[in-house]
Parts: C-alpha cells; sequence; structure tokens
C-alpha cells in the first residue's frame, strides 16, 4: 500500500482516535502479514505518526527482546511502565538495568493515590482481582491511551488462547491495538534473546515464567503462576 492509499485509508472513520474504519483496519493487516516483528516495528514508524504510538512494557520475562529492537528502531520512543507499586524488587531493577543498556527513555503511569490505597486496605487482590486491576492498571493507562492512536502491545500468541486469537491490528476500546509479535514462537524468542546476550528477567532464573504482581504471580509454566486459584487470566489491559 503507497502511502497516499495509506492516508486516504487512515482519513476513512471508525469509532477509534484515529478515525480508521474496520477496512482500513482489515488493510494493514493484510499488508502486515508478510512481515516480521522487526519489519512491522518499522513500517508502524512510516504509516502513523510516531508521536502518537503508544508502547508500553511490564518489563517482565520477554521484554528485552521487545525493547531491544524498539529502541534499535526509534530510541526516542518513550516507553510507558504501568507501576501498580505491587512489583517485584527485581523487576524494578530489571526495568533500571534495561533503562541503562538500552539508553531508555521510560515513564512510570501511577494509579490513583486513593483508589492504590483502597486496593490495600481491602487486599482486592484476593477479593476482588478484576477491580484491583482495574484500578491499579487499566484505569491509569486509560487516561495516557487518550493522546496516541496506536498502541503496540508485545503479546505473543503461544503464550494464552486469548492471545493466540488475535490479529496484528485490532481496534479495542478507543484505540487501535497493535500486536507485531503475536506470531512469535517461544523459539523465535529464545534464539533472539540468544543471539543478542540479552537478559531474562532474573526471576526466571528461578522458576516464574511470566511475572507480573507479587501478590498474584507464584512460579510456574508459561502463565500458570499469575493468579493462581482462580479464574483470572489477563489482567484486562488487552481485553
Ligand atoms: S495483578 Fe494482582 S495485585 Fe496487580 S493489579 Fe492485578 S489483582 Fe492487583
Amino acid at each position: 500500500m503507497s502511502a497516499s492509499q495509506a492516508a486516504q485509508i487512515i482519513s476513512q472513520v471508525g469509532s477509534n482516535s484515529l478515525g480508521l474504519s474496520q477496512a482500513a483496519i482489515a488493510q494493514l493487516n493484510s499488508d502486515y502479514a508478510p512481515l516480521n516483528f522487526e519489519e512491522r516495528i518499522r513500517r508502524l514508524y512510516q504509516d502513523f505518526a510516531p508521536e502518537k504510538v503508544l508502547v508500553t512494557s511490564s518489563f517482565a520475562a520477554t521484554s528485552a527482546y521487545f525493547l531491544h529492537i524498539i529502541s534499535q528502531i526509534r530510541p526516542e520512543q518513550v516507553i510507558h511502565f504501568i507501576n501498580t507499586g505491587f512489583h517485584f524488587t527485581e523487576t524494578l531493577d530489571y526495568r533500571d538495568y534495561l533503562i541503562r543498556r538500552f539508553n531508555l527513555t521510560v515513564e512510570d503511569i501511577c494509579p490513583d493515590k486513593h483508589h492504590h490505597a483502597y486496593s490495600i486496605s481491602e487486599q482486592l487482590w484476593d477479593k476482588d482481582p478484576d477491580l484491583c486491576c482495574s484500578a491499579n492498571k487499566v484505569q491509569p493507562l486509560e487516561e495516557v491511551k487518550d493522546r496516541y492512536h496506536v498502541w503496540v502491545s508485545s503479546l505473543m500468541g503461544w503464550q494464552t488462547e486469548h492471545r493466540a486469537g488475535l490479529p496484528i491490528f485490532e481496534e479495542r476500546r478507543g484505540i487501535i491495538k497493535f500486536n507485531p509479535m503475536v506470531d512469535v514462537s517461544k523459539a523465535d524468542r529464545d534464539e533472539y534473546i540468544a543471539t543478542h546476550d540479552l537478559p531474562f528477567h532474573p526471576l526466571v532464573a528461578e522458576g516464574y515464567s511470566s511475572i507480573g504482581c507479587t501478590h498474584c504471580t507464584v512460579k510456574g509454566e508459561g502463565r500458570a503462576g499469575r493468579w493462581q486459584g482462580k479464574e483470572k487470566t489477563e489482567c484486562g489491559l488487552h481485553l
């Protein structure tokens, strides 16, 4: 698709902040399908205004791979970190290490202090984890999302059933979601990390495969260690 065709498509009206129609999103999916993860990121910055691209990272198991590619293609890209206040010390150390190593600019997104205090006093992660995630993750990001047109995720299809069904581009709650890693396999990820001598999150070596808040993360394969004993499998950010 040429730049003028892209501009024409982008001018069609949809219910996301950019006004992209479903046909335009389908066209983007078709255009980006043959590309690999890195090529998709490069193409994104050509097709969308770079300053309107939102990148978030949880600085979890796989983040070094995702952030290494982003930082090489657009070094000035701001990375938003949803700091729930419930992270492992190792996660904060890993974030700071990757900031230094990749020269990242990271901005923390923090919850409303009253909502956060209520989460603690009620131990919401036990009583109502959906409300806890809403107060400490989803709502704080909603306010930031309004400033952007497209949100880049690092979701991979092999991680959960829900993620396996995601397209590369989708419209979700008023923003275009971009899932450039959705067809990256675990083996691809591990090979890239080994080739570039990138560090995993330090807790991976201790048996954690997926790492979120301390209250809702235990050791385990895949995402089995998240919200153990509960039906919940996603924090709600990507639903
Ligand atoms: S992952 Fe757990 S502690 Fe973190 S916001 Fe969600 S419910 Fe709360």
